[in-house]
């Protein structure tokens, strides 16, 4: 049994008890124990703020990207170790532990390139500012500078890599310093990625901190130049949102909640053809890659009411070809669920469905491969219809968080787009057409609803760009029920951690000294 510490104020620190036991979600037996309680929360923030954050903003932009590209290259090196870790407590598959892994190193790498074209700069201006008055000589700039507080980062069990890279490098490369808080169930991945980049000494001191374990009363301390960025349910993230210290402060605080994830298969897709195949290769793997515990797992797909027999038969004959048992074996492509409350939830989630008016469709019936008979958190791929969408609310509102999606009807593409907007704010939407008129009214109607539309198509039928996959380059994030927030977006995620100031003066002295 492996324990899991902390790493708070430049040490490792272990809580008192026994505190929280991770398992394995394949066989249930317990990994790892780790606790939180008597750890010195105030002691690490203001560690973060008095010996990270000078250090970082001591540094350029490209001296920062330097400090990503070293973590990107010592996790790389650390790879199968980490893989390993996410096979082992959080139930993926190799290729869903990958998924996770690489994504982090992925991200790491786009912000140590972006560090490096930003440059020999510690602050950034907006365009060339603009004349104030009729003076030529009185200008304003907008300056972004890095805000001097802490990053605190809590996360989702579901990618406990990329969902720690994701926010540390766009907080480092903006100036702040990070601590991060994983989800305990699935920390063990977590906890081996900040303990290689510990002992590789990539990072000066109080630039990245771990908490392993509860919160405790870390969000009591937050202060008015902290952020807070979160990732969860949307409960957790509205109470953190109310929370005294963070209204009282003024804390940033950035959301990634639940999302309801639309897919619309265009009026024009005939069966069989190019845009179609990709259509079903992509629900396929959203509804079972990382066993449907993405937030961008699609969970609605509205198709032409005409084509709803041949959708169910196509999804359902692609579901049928994922083997679901130990996540370490080859042969499988779909491991459990990553504990026991997800597992309650999912069942308690997909029976609620099923009362509100959807029928089960399609349902796996083999019994798991290479577990003990009986054991794990093992959750079959399940396909739901409901033939009018318009009546059963619940579809539109619970996010079951596991291998499940509904197929329903639609008569035409408006139609279509009121539908996506019943899930009241979605992370990503995804379209399958060749029909431009029908394609501009689809993005258009569901672009205020979404934080990102993936629009596949035959031409770019290859691309194997899924819309599970966050890029980078792209924001994440999304209004309404999935937090209202944004994250990444190259160098549009940076503005969380800095301060925007309208600067004004005369012109000539303003760029000098802001050169
Ligand atoms: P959760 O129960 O809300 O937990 C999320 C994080 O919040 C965990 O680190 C948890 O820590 C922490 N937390 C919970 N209560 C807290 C408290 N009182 N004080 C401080 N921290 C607290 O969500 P989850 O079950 O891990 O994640 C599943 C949900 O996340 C799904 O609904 C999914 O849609 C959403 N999600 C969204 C995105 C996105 O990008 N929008 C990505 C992934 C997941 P402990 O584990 O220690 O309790």
């Amino acid at each position: 049994m492996i324990r899991l510490r902390s790493f708070l104020g430049g040490q490792w620190c272990d809580g008192e008890g026994e505190g929280q036991t991770l398992v394995d979600p394949a066989t249930e037996e317990a990994v790892a124990t780790t606790s939180t309680k008597g750890l010195d929360f105030a002691g690490a923030l203001t560690y973060a703020r008095e010996v990270g954050g000078p250090a970082l903003r001591a540094m350029s932009y490209a001296e920062r990207g330097k400090l990503l590209k070293a973590m990107t290259d010592v996790l790389q090196a650390a790879r199968e170790p980490l893989i390993d870790a996410s096979v082992l407590n959080a139930g993926t598959t190799r290729s869903d532990a990958k998924f996770d892994v690489d994504g982090a190193i992925g991200t790491l790498a786009y912000y140590a390139r972006l560090g490096e074209q930003l440059g020999d700069r510690h602050f950034a201006l907006e365009g060339e500012g603009e004349q104030l008055t009729r003076s030529k000589r009185f200008w304003g700039h907008h300056l972004t500078t890095p805000r001097l507080g802490v990053a605190v980062h809590v996360n989702a069990f579901n990618f406990p890599a990329w969902g720690l890279a994701e926010k540390a490098a766009v907080a480092i490369l903006a100036g702040v310093p990070v601590v991060t808080k994983p989800a305990t169930s699935t920390a063990l991945t977590a906890y081996r990625l900040v303990e290689t980049l510990v002992d590789a000494e990539v990072l000066p001191d109080g630039v990245l901190q771990l908490v392993c374990g509860g919160a405790g009363d870390l969000l009591d301390h937050l202060g008015p130049q902290d952020c807070l960025a979160f990732t969860g349910s949307g409960d957790t993230g509205a109470w953190m949102r109310a929370l005294q210290p963070v209204t009282a402060r003024s804390v940033r605080v950035n959301v990634e909640a639940d999302s309801l994830n639309a897919v619309v298969l265009g009026p024009d897709v005939e069966p069989g053809s190019d845009t179609w195949q990709v259509f079903v290769r992509d629900a396929v793997r959203e509804i079972t890659q990382k066993t449907g515990q993405k937030c961008t797992a699609t969970r609605r797909i509205f198709v032409p009411a005409d084509r709803i027999d041949a959708v169910i038969e196509a999804l359902s004959e692609g579901l049928g070809q994922i083997a679901l048992g130990h996540p370490g074996r080859d042969d499988v492509r779909m491991g459990p669920v990553a504990s026991a409350q997800q597992h309650r939830d999912v069942k308690e989630g997909l029976e609620a469905l099923i009362a509100a008016g959807a029928r089960v469709v399609y349902r796996a019936e083999a019994a798991p491969v290479g577990v003990p008979e009986g054991r794990g958190y093992f959750v079959p791929p399940t396909l739901l219809r409901v033939d009018a969408p318009h009546d059963v609310a619940l579809v539109h509102e619970r996010e079951v968080f596991g291998p499940i999606s509904t197929v329903m009807p639609y008569g035409d593409v408006t139609e279509a787009a009121a539908l996506v907007a019943r899930g009241e704010g979605g992370l990503v939407c995804s379209l399958y057409s060749d029909d431009r008129d029908a394609l501009r009214t689809l993005i258009l109607g569901v672009a205020p609803w979404s934080g990102r539309v993936l629009v596949g198509s035959e031409k770019v039928a290859d691309q194997g760009i899924s819309p599970g996959l966050v890029l980078p380059s792209c924001v994440h994030g999304g209004p309404g029920r999935a937090g209202g927030g944004e994250e990444l977006g190259g160098a549009r995620g940076l503005s969380f951690y800095q301060q925007r100031t309208a600067v004004q003066g005369d012109r000539a002295l303003l760029d000098r000294v802001l050169s």
